[in-house]
C-alpha cells in the first residue's frame, strides 16, 4: 500500500520531513528505486549560499508579460511598428556546424495581424544541442543577445510531482489502461484549468516537460519505478491533446522535451552528465519561447494581446505519500516565485479533489508534508553529483535558479 495510510504512524513533523526528504530523494534518480539506495544524509541545509556571482536580473531584457495583470481595454488595437522575430515552425533548425556561420536571417514567416491574433511561437522541441549551443553564444537566428543567463529566471515554473509513480503503476494492475488514462487526462485537465484559474483570459503559452526520457538506445532514463517515463509522456500527450477543446483556446501548448534528440553536448566524462545535458536542452529551449512570447509583446502592446508564459515539468514520485509541487525559491524574480507558488497551491487543491473524486486510486491521496509544497533546493545530492561543490547549493534546473547550470553552461562552451 501508498499513500496516507503508510504515513500515519509517522506523526511527528520532523520525522515526517525526514522521511519525506529520503523517499523524495530517489525521484528523478536515474532508474534507481529508493529502496536500493537509500540516500546518504547529504541533504543541503536550508537556507544556503546562493551558488555564485550570477546576476539576478538581466537588465537589458524585456520580460514577457507585467507582473500584474492588465485588464482587456475598449480602445481598438494599434497596429504594431514592427514584425516580432518567430523563427518559422515549419523550418526546422539544422544540426550541421553550417548554420551557425550563416549570417542570421530573422525574417519573419508572414505579415502580422494588426489586432494581435493568435501568438507564433516556435517549434522549440526541434531545437539541437549545436542549436542551443549557438543560442547560448549569442549567435542563433531569431534571438539576438542571447547568453547563458536567459536559460534562468525567465518565467514562472513548477514541477508537478502528483502522486507516487507506483500508484499508477497499481491502477494499471487493478483496474486497467482505461483507468489509467482517466487518471492522465484529470491530471491534464486539472493543469489546464488552473493556468486559465491564474492567468485569466490572456495567452499563456505552456513550456512543457515530461520528466525523464530522452532518446532510446543513448540516453534514456525511464525515472522512477522503471515506468515514471512512460506516465509523464502520457500526460504531457493528454495535455496537448486537450488544450485544443474551446475553454483552453488561449492556451498555447510547446513541448520544451523531445526523445527523438540524443541531448549531448560533447563533454567529455566524468563532465558529460546525461540527466544535465538534458536539462539544459529543455531549460533553453523554453527560454527560447520566453523570448519569443517578449519579441510578440513589444510588438502587441495591447494588453489582450498579451502572452504570459509558464513552464510546467511533469512528474512522479517515490514513496511520498501524497501530492507534491516542487516551485520556484528565492533566486528567481520575485513575481515568478508569487506565481509559481500560487499555481502550486491551486494545482494541488483541484487536483487532489478531483482524483479522488474518480474512486480509481488505492488509497485516499493527500498532500505530501501537510501542505504539498517544498522550494527548488534539490533535497538530496544526485549521484551524478557526487563530487564535492563547494559553496554550491544544488537547486532543480527547471525551476530556474542559480543551481548548478550556471557552471555547466560555462564548461559546455568551454569545451565546444
Ligand atoms: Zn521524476
Amino acid at each position: 500500500m501508498h499513500g496516507l495510510g503508510q504515513r500515519a504512524p509517522l506523526s511527528r513533523r520532523a520525522v515526517l520531513g525526514y522521511a519525506g526528504i529520503a523517499l523524495v530523494a530517489s525521484a528523478c534518480a536515474r532508474g534507481t528505486p529508493a529502496s536500493a539506495t537509500p540516500p546518504a544524509p547529504t541533504v543541503q541545509p536550508r537556507p544556503t549560499v546562493v551558488d555564485g556571482p550570477m546576476p539576478i536580473a538581466t537588465p537589458t531584457r524585456v520580460r514577457a508579460f507585467p507582473p500584474t495583470l492588465t485588464p482587456v481595454p475598449t480602445i481598438p488595437p494599434v497596429l504594431s511598428p514592427t514584425p516580432p522575430i518567430v523563427p518559422s515552425p515549419t523550418a526546422p533548425p539544422s544540426a550541421t556546424p553550417a548554420v551557425h556561420a550563416a549570417p542570421p536571417t530573422p525574417a519573419p514567416t508572414t505579415s502580422i495581424s494588426r489586432s494581435g491574433g493568435t501568438p507564433r511561437l516556435s517549434d522549440v522541441a526541434q531545437r539541437t544541442p549545436a542549436d542551443v549551443i549557438a543560442y547560448l553564444e549569442g549567435r542563433l537566428p531569431g534571438y539576438p543577445g542571447s547568453s547563458p543567463e536567459w536559460v534562468i529566471d525567465f518565467s514562472p515554473s513548477d514541477i508537478l510531482e502528483t502522486m507516487d509513480t507506483i500508484v499508477l503503476d497499481e491502477v494499471r494492475q487493478r483496474r486497467g489502461d482505461q483507468a489509467l488514462a482517466r487518471i492522465y487526462d484529470v491530471i491534464a485537465q486539472d493543469v489546464l484549468a488552473t493556468l486559465r484559474d491564474e492567468y485569466g483570459d490572456r495567452w499563456i503559452v505552456v513550456a512543457l516537460d515530461a520528466g525523464h526520457g530522452g532518446k532510446k538506445g543513448f540516453n534514456w532514463d525511464p525515472g522512477s519505478e522503471g515506468t515514471e517515463a512512460e506516465h509523464t509522456r502520457a500526460v504531457a500527450a493528454a495535455i496537448v491533446r486537450l488544450a485544443a477543446r474551446p475553454e483552453n483556446r488561449r492556451i498555447i501548448v510547446r513541448p520544451i522535451y523531445n526523445d527523438a534528440i540524443a541531448d549531448d553536448f560533447g563533454l567529455k566524462p566524468p563532465r558529460n552528465r546525461s540527466t544535465v545535458n538534458t536539462t539544459l536542452m529543455r531549460q533553453a529551449r523554453a527560454s527560447m519561447l520566453a523570448d519569443e512570447a517578449a519579441a510578440w509583446n513589444r510588438a502587441h502592446p495591447n494588453p489582450s494581446d498579451q502572452v504570459a508564459v509558464h513552464e510546467i515539468s511533469i512528474h512522479f514520485n517515490v514513496g511520498a505519500g501524497g501530492a507534491l509541487v516542487l516551485h520556484q525559491g528565492d533566486t528567481v524574480r520575485p513575481e515568478f516565485a508569487e506565481r509559481s507558488v500560487d499555481f502550486a497551491q491551486r494545482y494541488l487543491r483541484r487536483v487532489t479533489t478531483d482524483l479522488n473524486a474518480t474512486g480509481l486510486l488505492p488509497s485516499p491521496l493527500g498532500l505530501w508534508n501537510g501542505d504539498g509544497l517544498h522550494d527548488d533546493v534539490m533535497m538530496y545530492r544526485p549521484a551524478a553529483l557526487s563530487a564535492p561543490l563547494s559553496g554550491a547549493t544544488l537547486r532543480y534546473g527547471a525551476l530556474q535558479g542559480h543551481g548548478y547550470l550556471p557552471r555547466f553552461i560555462a564548461q559546455v562552451l568551454a569545451n565546444h
